[in-house]
């Protein structure tokens, strides 16, 4: 059985900063993942990283402004952590290769994003993620030594001892269908978070949400769920995003009548106001009657604001979506784009070293909430925020493996998960198709918990999603072998996005007021007098369980949000 100090689940940015974090520092370490490392959600990233490296820019403004877009609802100590080691991360990931873009005179050059007071995304084309993955890929071979890889293997389960502490993980091999118990000192999740659970969103088919499922069903909480965070570019065609780059570069929206209409919403910030806000005042127009398209739904992206040569150089990604998914020459006319579902805020409750209340589970990146972006996260501090905590978790878990022994094998977490994985290859044809649900799922998150929620929606999306819960106990596939067996893992993955979504409902009905990424048309406003606080929810035998807990306030104070 393979034993090591930290085994990290997930190949992302948070995993592999992980896992080369804990190697440096002396351990033993394993990094799995259920597809190719380089195919990860992160290599998806497009316009940047935030970080406070210009000489006339400082942390304090980065964290300041990190706070307000979070609608006070971030822990502000683990974003004093994120802001002031920002540069120094940025430094480090240029001085081991990433390509950052430079500026005529040969510096780090910095484009402008939402909700920050200054220019302070440091980028790479709109291929960011793809280019600092690939580096940390690459760095990490140099320590073949003492890091085993486990590429397209598939964690069903944690393990815990008698203790309750985590001590490994049951996988299975993709590739052949074999299951293995992990033994480990240390479990690091980094799975990503859960956008699957919506349809459309701008995230891959691989982001269910396991990492999260997974930790609730050992016990540990979850902190922020509500807070789902609508990106206001997703093309109304699919949802595929467009990089918040491009208004970063100059690009405007527009309603049916060619207004800037963001100026009544946003009159400082216009655009590049925070994303919660911007989501909500296209939503606004939409329903309001000031849409495009032929049934109004959407709102014009023009680009042809930006120099055409610039648009090709910096944003060129784009440039190829917008043909590609829209027919659209973004360089020449305005693409129809509209809100949609793109990051979780939420996650598995964590410190500020990625630990989380089960000894030996640490979470770090999509999956955990730290909390840093509290009621909604700025654009390019989600991949900070992956490397930060990430390095941080790996540091800590090695560092707390140098006092352990190694835990005692034990396969019954393995029995159970064969057993489950042989009953749905099993299932006979009768219930619904595992697609199907999932589809439903997605349909209902999409109409129900969305940029606007009221009591009425969100209790008709509970109603929804414990059927659907029921359902799945029947829900059948086509594929019956082991090699590659997508649609077993596919039926695995929709129990973690049931789990997370139910998670998401319950705490939108909880919290009775509107803030960040929450708008709640009937408590439309933010009340801090009750409503100061995060929600924690648990799993128990009944079902998820409410509690909550203090928010970290530091240096600012919250005041009313505009921008
Ligand atoms: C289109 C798009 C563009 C974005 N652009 C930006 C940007 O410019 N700047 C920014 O800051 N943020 C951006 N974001 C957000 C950011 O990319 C993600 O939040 C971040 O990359 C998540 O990284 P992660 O390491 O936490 O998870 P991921 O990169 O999603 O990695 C998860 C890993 O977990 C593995 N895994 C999951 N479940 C299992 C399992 N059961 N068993 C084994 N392995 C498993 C996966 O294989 C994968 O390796 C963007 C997001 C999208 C969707």
């Amino acid at each position: 059985m393979p034993a090591h100090d930290v085994l990290i689940i997930g190949a992302g940015l948070a995993g592999q900063r992980a896992a080369l974090a804990a190697a440096q520092a002396g351990a033993t370490v394993a990094i799995m993942s259920k597809v190719h490392p380089v195919r990860s959600h992160s290599v998806a990233a497009a316009g940047g990283i935030n970080a406070a490296i210009n000489i006339s820019d400082d942390w304090h403004s980065h964290a300041y402004d990190t706070v307000k877009g979070s609608d006070f609802l971030g822990d502000q100590d683990a974003i004093e952590i994120m802001c002031s080691e920002a540069p120094t991360e940025v430094m480090h990931l240029e001085h081991i290769g990433v390509t950052f873009h430079r500026n005529a005179k040969g510096e780090l050059d910095l484009r402008a994003f939402g909700g920050a007071s200054m220019k302070r995304t440091a980028y790479v084309a709109d291929i960011t993620g793809q280019a600092i993955l690939h580096v940390l890929y690459e760095q990490l071979l140099k320590h073949h030594d003492t890091v085993d890889r486990f590429e397209e293997w598939f964690t069903t389960s944690l393990i815990q001892d008698a203790d309750g502490r985590c001590v490994g993980v049951a996988a299975r091999d993709v590739r052949s269908g074999r299951m293995e118990t992990f033994a480990a000192k240390n479990v690091i999740l980094a799975c990503g978070g859960a956008g699957q659970a919506y349809r459309p969103t701008t995230n891959a088919l691989i982001v269910t949400g396991d990492g999260i499922a997974m930790a609730y069903r050992i016990g540990a909480p979850l902190m922020d769920m509500e807070m789902v965070q609508y990106h206001p570019t997703t093309l109304v065609e699919n949802g595929l995003l467009i990089t918040e780059g491009a208004r970063g570069e100059g690009a405007t929206l527009l309603n049916c009548d060619g207004e800037r209409f963001m100026e009544k919403y946003a009159p400082n910030k216009m655009e590049l106001a925070s994303r919660d806000v911007v989501s909500r005042a296209e939503q606004t127009e939409i329903l309001e009657g000031r849409g495009v398209g032929a049934d109004g739904s959407g709102i014009y992206l023009d680009v042809t604001t930006v120099p055409r040569k610039r648009t090709l150089e910096a944003l060129r990604e784009i440039v190829n979506i917008g043909k590609d998914f829209a027919g659209v020459d973004i360089t020449r006319e305005p693409i129809m784009i509209r809100p949609g579902q793109h990051y979780i805020m939420g996650g598995v409750k964590t410190d500020a070293n990625g630990a989380t209340p089960i000894e030996g589970l640490y979470a770090a990146g999509e999956v955990a909430c730290v909390s840093v972006h509290g009621g909604n996260r700025l654009g390019a501090n989600s991949l900070l925020d992956t490397l930060i905590f990430g390095r941080r978790a790996g540091e800590h878990a090695a560092e707390r493996a140098k006092g352990l022994s190694m835990p005692p094998s034990d396969d019954e977490q393995l029995r159970r998960d064969s057993e489950m994985i042989d009953s749905i290859i099993s299932r006979e044809r009768g219930g619904r198709r595992v697609s199907e649900i999932k589809e439903e799922l997605g349909d209902t998150m999409n109409q129900y918990v969305a940029v606007y929620r009221d009591h009425e929606g969100l209790t008709k999306a509970h109603e929804i999603v414990r059927r659907l819960r029921e359902e799945t106990d029947t829900a059948w596939i086509d594929d019956r072998g082991t090699v590659f067996n997508q649609d077993v893992l596919g039926a695995i993955e929709l129990g973690y996005m049931i789990d997370c979504a139910e998670a998401t409902v319950v705490a939108a009905l909880e919290r009775q007021e509107s803030r960040g990424a929450q708008f709640r048309t009937d408590f439309p406003e933010r009340n801090d007098d009750e409503w100061l606080k995060h929600i924690d929810i648990s799993a128990n035998g009944a079902g998820p369980e409410v509690t909550y807990s203090p928010v970290t306030i530091t240096q600012w104070q919250p005041e009313e949000r505009k921008y």
